[in-house]
């Protein structure tokens, strides 16, 4: 397994498109593996796409329950989500996201807060969920990046929502 480097902000490659996922094969199985890892050596990360280490296709693994704020929220865990897609949203929400490839800053940015999701796993098997507050929020996140999208595209206002992260 390897850690493959995260692509950060501005790189053009982080405004790209990604493609539906069409072959299950070994090769996608070993890019999961590689994923996994990187996105485990990164700094508490809950989520990853492809998009961010360069490979445009439609794959994000979501986990938030090493995340303390989450306390008694309702969670599915480690996920592997493939070509996902959102059938239904409600609610709105206004809540500070981060990300590994805009290590600098984090920002507010509104979400809903309950969605619908449907995606395949690793094995393109389809799976359905019902998520809500956290794990919506990083679900979207992560799918925007397969849409070409960063936090920083949907600030409320850059002005007031965009915070320089404290240095370490
Ligand atoms: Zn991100």
């Amino acid at each position: 397994m390897t850690v493959l480097d995260i692509i950060t902000y501005p790189d053009t490659r982080l405004k790209q498109i990604a493609n539906e996922v069409t072959d299950f094969n070994s090769k996608l199985q070993c890019f999961i593996q590689d994923l996994e890892e990187t996105m485990a050596a990164g700094p508490g990360g809950v989520g990853i796409a492809a998009t961010q280490v360069g490979v445009m296709q439609r794959i994000v693994i979501v986990d938030v329950s090493n995340y303390p704020r989450l306390k008694n929220a309702k969670h599915h865990g480690h996920l592997v989500l493939i070509n996902p897609e959102i059938l239904d949203w409600q609610g709105m929400k206004k809540g500070r996201e981060g990300c590994m490839s805009v290590p600098d800053f984090t920002g507010n940015v509104i979400r809903a807060e309950n969605i619908v999701l449907s995606a395949l796993d690793e094995k393109g098997e389809k799976k359905e969920f019902e998520m809500e507050g956290f794990e919506a929020r990083a679900v979207q996140h992560e799918l925007d990046h397969l849409d070409g999208l960063l936090f920083l595209d949907r600030l409320v206002s850059r002005r007031n929502d965009l915070f320089k992260r404290k240095k370490q």
